[in-house]
């Protein structure tokens, strides 16, 4: 029996409708749902499987060891990983089913020895840099890459499924860098089909290219944020313009109430003090849960049906709340909600996202492991 005086909880109804709405603007493209880091701090199992449920049919991930967790816990789905550095264990990855990225010749290189020390076939999905300039090879050395992958292919250590891609300003719908990409991209796919590549899928869209950019998608995108119902380009359109659905809802229980004489200095550094004889509440959760410190005097959160907002730093464990006078109708225990879907008054994570000058990726994915996650809307 374990216990927390806040939760997190997560709609994998929400979850699921999201992935059905993600199909839709997919059209014939597949859907990779991509629940990395813990499915952005949701929680990757139960995310995982609604995600299948919702109609996706691979997942991906950043690091080997979220692959294995998933293999471990029984999930089947095609399943990419693409984060992983010389050592890696790359034979247990080809043992269990992983696809793998290739970014580079070193890669390629324990590809092929993890391949051959497990007696299997290694999928791999060739990453080009097309101009975001992170992971991946550019174009000339790339097509090097490809050669010898393709060479690779034929000696049967390792089978070339995919080739894919990331774009650097996708949420800057139209912005020209994209079809610059797009070009790249493409002059990559001639490359491989002049070589005599068999590829099962080519993939370029995140969660804004899947959502506006329909000439990237290829045979498969990869959404991450919009599977949580976020919206990757929150100035141009919010989740209900998307028709998403944010899934996760972050309260706690207030575990101080009292009351306060007017020009009180307030929690670290005294950098809010009351204006009048007042209420403040205490909410435990801090930046050891992942609240943004620099959210500190900004961040909002719904207490009984009004918005108020944090009155001064944002501590480890905990934050404070001036309740006003109005506060002394509001009991210790009672709920504060600091962000959901948005539908009951209460503030999103991309309202967070604003008042620490963050994008709401990092709200939910940064939430500290300590959290417990409560699933609501489960299994149909
Ligand atoms: C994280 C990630 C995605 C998903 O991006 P979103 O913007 O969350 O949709 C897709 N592809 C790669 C390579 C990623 O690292």
């Amino acid at each position: 029996m374990s216990y927390y005086p806040a939760r997190a909880v997560v709609d994998l109804g929400a979850i699921r409708a999201n992935v059905a709405r993600l199909r839709e603007y997919a059209g014939e493209a597949q859907v990779m749902a991509v629940v990395k880091a813990d499915a952005y701090g949701h929680g990757l199992l139960p995310v995982a499987r609604s995600a299948l449920a919702g109609g996706a049919t691979w997942l991906g991930v950043a690091q080997l060891e979220e692959a294995f967790a998933l293999r471990d816990a029984g999930v089947d789905a095609r399943l990419l990983a693409w984060i992983y550095a010389p050592g890696a264990p790359l034979a247990t990855a080809v043992e269990k089913d992983v696809d793998l990225s290739v970014p580079a010749p070193w890669a390629l290189r324990e590809v092929i020895v993890a391949a051959r020390a497990s007696g299997r076939t290694a999928r791999v999905h060739l990453k080009v840099d097309t101009g975001l300039a992170r992971g991946g090879s550019f174009l000339e050395p790339w097509t090097q890459l490809l050669h010898d992958a393709l060479a690779a292919e034929a000696d049967g250590s390792v089978r070339v499924v995919g080739v894919w891609s990331h774009l650097a300003r996708a949420d800057e719908v139209d912005h020209p860098s994209v079809r610059a990409q797009f070009e790249v991209f493409d002059e990559a796919l001639r490359r491989a089909d002049a070589a005599g590549a068999d590829l099962e899928v080519r993939h370029l869209a995140n969660s804004a290219a899947t959502l506006s950019a329909p000439a990237v998608h290829y045979d498969l995108v990869r959404p991450g944020l919009a599977v949580y119902g976020l919206s990757p380009m929150p100035d141009l359109r919010s989740p209900a313009e998307l028709g998403l659905r944010p899934a996760m809802r972050l309260e706690a229980s207030l575990s101080v109430v009292k009351a306060a004489p007017a020009g009180q200095g307030v929690s670290y550094g005294h950098t809010y003090t009351t204006t009048r004889d007042t209420v403040l509440g205490v909410i435990p959760l801090g930046y050891a849960d992942g609240i943004p410190r620099h959210a500190s005097g900004t961040g909002p959160l719904r207490i009984g049906g009004r918005t108020l907002t944090i009155a001064g730093r944002v501590c480890m464990d905990q934050f404070v709340v001036d309740l006003g006078p109005e506060g002394a109708a509001v009991e210790v225990g009672e709920t504060a909600v600091l962000f959901g879907s948005g539908d009951d008054g209460e503030p999103t994570a991309q309202d967070w996202a604003e008042a620490a000058g963050t994008i709401s990726y990092e709200i939910v994915t940064r939430l500290g492991a300590r959290i417990p996650r409560e699933y609501v809307g489960g299994e149909r």
